[in-house]
């Protein structure tokens, strides 16, 4: 049986601006995007049968055609047009719906890993394309990049380079839905975007960019977000901000032994997720 393990990471967002409403109810936005290695483990292995099976147990996490995962197999085995499925076991260390783009990592793990075990040969261009109809996200972690996204979040640049970070991720496992923020976002009125910069020379560079229009509507509603950005910079984190629609805040430090004792003690007595991990 042919089969090919993958890990699946996590993503933040350094900046996320929300441009204007689309007709078709999505958002226009612009991102930078950043990869952080606290990653889901994915096992894909080719079957006879035509079915593909998810295996994942993890709670709010669906098992079978509800999986992003499910539906990135199943893309690529109808366009390959063979007769073999697939079983997917996936270990799920990225917290659920949290912020992190982890069930959109999943999908482009599976896009990625079904090209390869299959022979098609397509493009990373030709994956994003089929990425895209399973979520906005999902192109960018094809993509492999630090990048800045714009549209929903398909145009895809790569952005100068930007120094390593350690990254603190706590999620208070607060619940935030996502269509839900964005249904009671107040656009901004603002005559042109923020410029940015073309340099990265420190990670206070990057610090200088750190934005998040969600948390407009988010932090109101769970003030805990904005207590654990308290705690990051008292902690030592040179920036901290939430990423995605939230809950999960970052903080980013530049050492490790700094980022560890963050992530401790931002742990004791809480029973958040917390994590200490490095961009990638
Ligand atoms: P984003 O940052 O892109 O908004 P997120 O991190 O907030 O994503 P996900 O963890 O990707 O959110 O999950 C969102 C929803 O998708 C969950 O409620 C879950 O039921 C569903 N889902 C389907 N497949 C997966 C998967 N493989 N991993 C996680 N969630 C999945």
């Amino acid at each position: 049986m042919k089969s090919l393990t993958l890990n699946a990471p996590a993503k933040i967002n350094y900046l996320l601006d929300v441009i204007r409403r689309r007709p078709d109810g999505y958002h226009d936005l612009r991102m930078i995007m950043q990869r952080v290695n606290l990653c889901d483990e994915i096992t894909i292995t080719l079957t006879d049968t035509p079915e593909v099976a998810v295996t994942c147990g993890k709670k709010g996490v669906p098992d079978g055609p509800g999986n992003i995962a499910w539906k990135a197999a199943r893309a690529l085995l109808d366009l390959a047009g063979v007769g073999q499925g697939a079983t997917i076991a996936i270990t799920k260390n990225i917290p659920v719906a949290a912020g992190l783009g982890g069930g959109s990592s999943d999908a482009a793990a599976v896009l990625m890993g079904m090209n390869e075990l299959l022979g098609l040969g397509l493009s990373d261009q030709k994956l994003m394309e089929i990425g895209l109809k399973l979520g906005a996200d999902v192109p960018f972690f094809v993509f492999r990049k630090t990048a800045l996204a714009e549209g929903v979040g398909e145009q895809l640049t790569v952005m100068p380079a930007m120094p390593p970070a350690w990254v603190v991720l706590v999620n208070p496992g607060v619940h935030v839905s996502t269509a839900w923020v964005y249904r009671n976002l107040q656009l901004k009125n603002r005559a042109e975007l923020a410029k940015l910069p073309h340099f990265y020379g420190n990670i206070e560079d990057i610090c200088s960019i750190l934005s998040n229009d969600l948390e407009a509507v988010t932090i109101p509603a769970f003030p805990v977000i904005a207590d654990i950005k308290a705690s990051m910079m008292r902690l030592g984190a040179l920036g901290a901000m939430m990423s995605g629609s939230g809950p999960t805040v970052f903080g980013l430090f530049r050492d490790r032994e700094t980022a560890e004792m963050a992530a401790d003690a931002l742990t004791a007595g809480t029973g958040w997720f917390t994590a200490a991990v490095e961009t990638m």
